[in-house]
């Protein structure tokens, strides 16, 4: 892979904690790359350092064979040719919204330059407010020019710190939708941050999981989601039931069933997460004893009903109880207080050593 932006060895500390930890990521021609993580974790100041608005302590960042980025050393922002769209990289307040799209096309000639803007500002559904200024804008008609001006000069490598965070639901959809297309039709190398893991998914070739200012898991969408390598990259694709119990005789005994602990020892203890979807309820039949569940309450969401289950474990006596979530396709309603057989898809199943506290 020839990567168009490299950051290497990249740690940066503030007031002496270090929140960026010996970060390398490749992004290469026309790949959109994801940095994916819970707030805090570093992302944003990995972005910044890319893009140079933070200076670089340790590393160095390549913009193909070129370093633009050693410690002690640093091109300027405005000189790497890259695309920016993040939360304090505003519009200019002073220039129109078509001037502000213009602004980067300082190359071609005038009228020519306002020309692409309205085509670049008619691609995010804001050609109509070409005249107006930033400030008549709503956050999220502001978000959209940004994401226009970040486009028109067709840099070759993009930034994009939550892009779509001011957005509705509904505009949210379209405009992603949207941005992904014009981002594989420039062929430009695209590093983009969030939170939200289905956004990652949406967008990403490659996504990247950081956890305290470290990369814990990297690739395709669906190599982490169906193949996560812990607890806490499964649980950060989607809500999970989890349950942690000692290894015996190379498998986990778990409240809905024994689990294959794969390589971790007997006398160790693991921890078995399962998505909702992976946990499926029937209804009991008479001759049916096994594994059972009590339905506290369900919920339908829309395409799917989510069933609140009690589960108990254990002999008379000593047992225990559990809240565990299942997801059913459709529309499937069982009332509170039936008892329904319970099984679980293997292939949605994961275990880990388990990280105690
Ligand atoms: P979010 O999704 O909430 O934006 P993030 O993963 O992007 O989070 P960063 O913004 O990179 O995280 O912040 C990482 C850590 O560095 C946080 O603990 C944050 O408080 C701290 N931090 C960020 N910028 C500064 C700064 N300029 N001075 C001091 N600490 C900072």
């Amino acid at each position: 892979m020839t990567s168009v932006l490299r950051l290497e060895g990249v740690s940066h500390q503030f007031d002496g904690v270090r929140v960026v930890d010996d970060l390398t990521l490749d992004i290469a021609e026309g790949e959109v790359v994801c940095l994916l993580g819970p707030s805090g974790c570093g992302k944003t100041t990995a972005l910044r350092i890319a893009a140079g608005l933070e200076p670089l302590q340790t590393g160095r960042i390549l913009m193909g064979d070129t370093e633009v980025a050693a410690p002690g050393r640093q091109v300027p922002p405005e000189q790497r040719g890259i695309g920016l769209v993040f939360q304090d990289y505003a519009l200019f307040p002073h220039l129109s919204v078509a001037d502000n799209v213009a602004f980067g096309l300082s190359a071609l000639p005038k009228p020519v330059r306002r020309e692409k803007a309205l085509t670049e500002l008619r691609r995010v559904g804001m050609d109509s407010a070409a005249d107006k200024f930033p400030h008549e804008l709503s956050g999220g008609q502001q978000q959209r020019v940004a994401l226009a001006r970040a486009l028109a000069p067709n840099p070759r490598i993009i930034l994009l710190d939550e892009p779509y965070s001011g957005l509705d639901t509904a505009l949210r959809a379209q405009v992603r939708d949207d941005v992904l297309h014009l981002l594989k039709e420039s062929g430009a190398a695209t590093l983009m941050v969030t939170h939200d893991p289905e956004e990652a998914m949406f967008m990403a070739d490659r996504i990247a999981v950081m956890r305290d200012g470290r990369i814990v898991q990297e690739g395709s969408p669906h190599s982490l989601y169906c193949y996560p390598n812990s607890a806490f990259v499964a649980g950060f694709f989607g809500e999970v039931n989890a349950f942690t119990g000692p290894v015996s005789g190379g498998q986990v005994e778990t409240p809905i069933g024994p689990v294959a602990a794969g390589s971790i020892p007997d006398g160790a203890r693991a921890t078995m997460v399962i998505r909702p979807e992976g946990l499926r309820v029937t209804t009991l039949q008479a001759d049916q004893s096994d594994y059972t569940a009590l339905v506290m309450q369900s919920r339908l969401l829309g395409r799917s009903s989510l069933i609140h289950l009690h589960v108990e474990s254990g002999e008379t006596g000593s047992t225990k109880e559990w809240h565990f979530h299942s997801r059913m396709p459709g529309i499937f309603l069982p009332e509170a207080g039936t008892r329904l057989r319970i099984e679980f898809d293997r292939g949605q199943i994961f275990v880990f050593p388990a990280q105690e506290g």
